[in-house]
């Protein structure tokens, strides 16, 4: 990474030895399964920017390698290969811990009241960055199982372009404001409804706690499970193709339903 590291400094442009790295460890990646050459392209090149503009500085004396910080940015990457730089601009840092982290949380639950306090976490996202990770966690994000930390938390950042994470990030010319907070409400209420009634979904029950995550969690689906969201969430699905300019379905094989509910998982 030192000659990265100098790279940047001239202001110079990846290293073929990087490109290289991020090429093989983005072959081993179910999640980019389907990219077309010019796409894994632009992805291995925005993920090549983020390792030399961004710190992945590592926690509790962790050891961290080229091929884990190359596995961290591509999956920060993947859901940002179709818009710019610009995406990627409120934060600095990633802070990798070795093992889920203990983190002062203040959130909101589904009814609206407010709780503070001590968590254990495996990602989080901080208005302005940091973005926080767990290394195991992060390692294991990238089989089609509709579950993503590094994907989860990237999408934080992108609703926080604006300001605080609400489920609305900014959106891109063309794109409707007012439908967006229709399909959004309506998709989120449905979620909620079903959870309350204890209906078992393939989608992550944590999706409920409020509007933010369920962007978070539907942005993890939109990119490991997209038929499963399509299917039940169609305007969902179709207001996250507007969004992150990609359609994950048409590149990805299906995942059986029956595979990603709770009582399969163990
Ligand atoms: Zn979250």
């Amino acid at each position: 990474m030192l000659l990265d590291w100098i790279r940047r400094l001239c202001g110079l442009g990846a290293s073929p030895q990087l490109l290289d790295k991020l090429r093989r460890q983005a072959a081993m990646m179910p999640v980019l399964t389907g990219l077309s050459h010019e796409e894994l392209d632009r992805l291995t090149k925005l993920a090549a920017r983020l390792l030399m503009r961004k710190a992945i500085t590592p926690q509790e004396e962790m050891r961290v390698d080229d091929d884990m910080r190359c596995r961290v940015a591509l999956q920060l990457a993947l859901p940002g290969m179709n818009l710019g730089w610009k995406a990627y601009e409120n934060w600095r840092e990633v802070l990798l811990y070795p093992a889920p982290f203990v983190a002062r949380k203040r959130w909101q639950d589904n009814i609206g009241l407010t709780h503070e306090g001590e968590q254990v976490l495996i990602g989080q996202a901080h208005y302005q960055g940091p973005l926080v990770l767990s290394w195991p966690d992060v390692d294991e994000s990238p089989i089609l199982d509709g579950w993503n930390v590094a994907i989860h938390e990237i999408a934080h950042q992108f609703d926080m372009l604006d300001g605080p994470a609400n489920g609305a990030p900014p959106l891109h010319k063309g794109m409707d404001r007012a439908i967006w907070s229709r399909v959004w409400n309506q998709a989120y209420r449905q979620f909620c409804r079903e959870v309350d009634h204890g209906v078992e979904s393939w989608l992550d029950p944590y999706a409920s706690e409020n509007p933010a995550e369920f962007f978070a969690v539907s942005s993890e689906a939109f990119f490991e499970v997209p038929r499963l969201l399509r299917r039940d969430y169609p305007d969902v699905y179709r207001q996250l193709g507007l969004f992150y300019r990609q359609d994950p379905a048409a590149r990805l094989p299906p995942v059986p339903e029956e595979t990603l509910l709770p009582w399969a998982q163990g």
